[in-house]
């Protein structure tokens, strides 16, 4: 076996490499840029080798330096994990060509499944099911709409060298072709310097089932069984999960050997990925093959039992499979869900800022998180905005989604804005539960999935009001043990000048307390709240705003640390509670709940400007403006494209009306909140 190896990658993806490693006694070099010098990954490893400066074009995705790096460490073998130089036919040939194993599949491999159009015609010729559709060299428009005319519509356009869901455009009619085809090769020329396209039947309630795929050098392919991703937002994975639900034997072992035949069909080694879209009526179609450990291979490890990167070490190495098919067999049911920086509610746009608090549920052998991050790291805009994959095991479908929903509710993050209350949201819907699934599964699910949780809102406002006075007190105590000045952590506290305040006395507390929407828009705050607390010894009355009126609890509390126990009316509960400058965040039994606390009688210092001016919704690139000063614009035209992390944000009219300023070009670089154009809508007269 190699007895030294260097992780081409960052994040969670070179830890998990690394913890392989590690159990077989390899030895890891890994490789970090200027943002990530204190990254886990780096700390995990044996060895690491500074290749460049944050962007990975100058960094992760610099061939020759990675390649240097390994012969300087004397590393024998090179793991690229996923994205980055996975897929990068050319890196693998460099590798070879400086005496360096590359833990992945041969060159021309890689090569034959990156052109979209080429992998189908290698497809075809294998016998492996195809989309029906046209994905010829002749790229006259003609032709192209001819093939869609008469397959009938929907079609879907795709670009050949395409990738991330970029120039693809669906067309629901023959008269918007031919506009659509047009836009559809701007995007792909703009993304990948070539605007090619293949056109396919667009299946409308398809479900996203793929096949872990392995072959060794001696000639053996099994099917590892497969994963259901239908649950996607802009054709990105959110759940996944294995086995597939409702999925027959027959089907499964049809659609198995269909992937091996796929992967043999190109002479592949190591671990791959065949797509197939499942269609309502049990025809299943080949639609990629992905070349490289996917960031969902945990489920597969959790179901069969394998170590899929011991796999991949032991065929790089030479090694035969470890198993035969009939050696392998599904145990249980795992699903992964990913726990990004992003903000659901803004479309799910990435997000960054400090992890300043980041609890993860116990680790069991039911529940596994693969992460790259701990607690006070930065979510930083130049990589992909992860935090970690949460993974569960167990028996049934449904106990192994009751073990997500509950590891969901113990993850406690603040400082960035996460999915996480989408994720449990998603995981504890109906629709989810009963595994109706497809790729339209977000849209479709729309309502269920963005229902407001109902939260017993006087009792989070009592919590909070009672956590400011614990904190309150604790600090006051603090503050006469040292006798000397101290911090306080909410410089906005209305009642910090409340001198006169003595514990074991009757005392009345006035709060003025904002509960934050989860978004990280700061201006999307939600209700302003006025609470009063009395207090007498230990403890407290609190008069507070209820769903029906003002209400009145009873109460006591203590806070250890940060955890805040309360008994409110009789009822006992515990919740953990993290500060930040302006705000805090209380974890219970009904997720998180963001508070902010405000000086009585400012009232409301922000001005809705949300109708007419356009803020930058994240740090990133003005890739397109797509209006002048002055022009004249309908309803839901887009106006701006902005990229941040690899996503495209389109910002568009919210009503008919005219650009009358702008503020910003094409290639600006801008931060979160800046001015971009200002929009005058146009008077409706009736
Ligand atoms: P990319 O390489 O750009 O990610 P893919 O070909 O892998 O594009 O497709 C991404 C997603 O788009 C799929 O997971 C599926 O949800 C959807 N999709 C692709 N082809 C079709 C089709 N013919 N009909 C319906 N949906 C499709």
């Amino acid at each position: 076996m190699f007895t030294k190896i260097l992780i081409a990658n960052r994040g969670e993806i070179a830890c998990r490499v690394i913890k392989t490693a590690n159990r077989m006694g390899i030895r890891t070099v890994a490789v970090y840029s200027d943002a990530d010098k204190n990254s886990l990954h780096v700390k995990l490893a044996d060895e690491a080798i500074h290749i460049g400066a944050a962007p990975s074009s100058e960094s992760y995705l610099v061939a020759d330096r990675i390649i240097q790096a390994a012969l300087k460490t004397g590393a024998q073998a090179i793991h690229p994990g996923y994205g980055f130089l996975s897929e990068n036919a050319g890196f693998a040939r460099g590798c070879a060509e400086h005496g360096l194993v590359f833990i992945g599949p041969p060159a021309t491999s890689i090569e034959s499944m990156g052109s979209k159009s080429a992998a189908k015609t290698i497809m075809e010729r294998a016998g492996v099911p195809l989309v029906p559709g046209y994905h010829g060299d002749d790229q006259n428009p003609a032709l192209i709409k001819n093939a869609a005319d008469t397959m009938g519509y929907p079609v879907l356009l795709k670009a050949v060298a395409g990738g991330g869901g970029k120039g693809m455009r669906q067309i629901w009619s023959a008269d918007e072709f031919d506009q659509g085809l047009a836009e559809a090769k701007r995007e792909s020329m703009a993304s990948f310097g070539n605007d090619d396209m293949l056109v396919e039947k667009y299946l409308t309630q398809p479900r996203h089932i793929e096949f872990q795929v392995f072959c060794d050098g001696q000639g053996n392919g099994v099917y590892l069984f497969e994963r259901d991703c239908s649950v996607q937002r802009r054709h990105q994975k959110v759940i996944e999960e294995a086995p597939a639900p409702n999925m027959s034997e027959t089907l499964r072992s049809e659609m198995g050997l269909a992937a091996v035949k796929a992967a043999q069909a190109i002479d592949y080694q190591g671990a791959g990925t065949v797509e197939f879209l499942l269609d309502v009526d049990g025809s299943f179609y080949f639609m990629e093959m992905n070349t490289r450990l996917q960031v969902e291979h945990p489920v597969t490890e959790m179901i069969t039992g394998e170590d899929l990167v011991e796999w991949q070490f032991r065929v790089a190495f030479g090694q035969p499979l470890p198993k035969q098919q009939n050696e392998l067999t599904i145990n249980g049911h795992s699903f992964e869900t990913r726990v990004y920086a992003e903000d659901p509610n803004n479309d799910f746009l990435p997000t960054t800022g400090q992890l300043k608090t980041l609890r993860t549920p116990t680790l069991t052998e039911y529940v596994r998180i693969d992460t790259g991050v701990e607690e006070g790291d930065e979510v930083s805009p130049f990589y992909d905005p992860m935090i970690a994959k949460l993974i569960t095991w167990d028996n049934t479908r449904e106990a192994a989604l009751a073990r997500t929903a509950k590891a969901l509710r113990e993850y406690q993050i603040d400082g960035v804005v996460t999915n996480l209350e989408f994720l449990y949201d998603l995981a504890t819907s109906n629709a989810f539960r009963s595994a109706d699934l497809d790729t339209g599964f977000i849209e479709k699910h729309h309502d269920e999935l963005f229902r407001k949780q109902h939260i017993d809102q006087a009792r989070v406002l009592s919590q909070a009001a009672l956590f400011l006075t614990l904190r309150q007190a604790e600090l006051t105590s603090e503050q006469h043990a040292n006798n000397s000045a101290y911090d306080l952590s909410f410089a906005s506290d209305p009642w910090r000048s409340n001198d006169g305040w003595r514990l074991n006395q009757r005392n009345e507390l006035r709060y003025n307390i904002k509960l934050m929407s989860h978004t990280s828009d700061s201006t999307k705050t939600l209700d302003h709240h006025a609470l009063t607390l009395i207090v007498k010894d230990n403890d407290y009355v609190i008069h507070v705003d209820g769903e029906n009126g003002p209400i009145k609890i009873t109460a006591q509390a203590e806070l250890m640390d940060q955890e805040l126990t309360t008994i409110l009316d009789g009822h006992r509960s515990r919740v953990t509670v993290s500060e930040n400058t302006e705000t805090f965040t209380v974890f219970g039994e009904h997720g998180s709940q963001r508070f902010a606390i405000v000086a009585p009688d400012l009232g409301d210092e922000q001005t809705d400007q949300a109708q007419t001016g356009f803020a930058a919704p994240m740090n990133g690139t003005v890739i397109d403006v797509l209006v002048k000063t002055h022009d004249k614009v309908k309803e839901g035209q887009a106006l701006i494209i902005m990229e941040a992390m690899k996503m495209q944000h389109t910002m568009t009219a919210p009503s008919d009306g005219h650009v009358s300023e702008l503020y910003c070009e094409t290639g600006d670089l801008v931060d979160g909140g800046t001015s971009l154009l200002e929009f005058e809508p146009s008077v409706v007269q009736r």
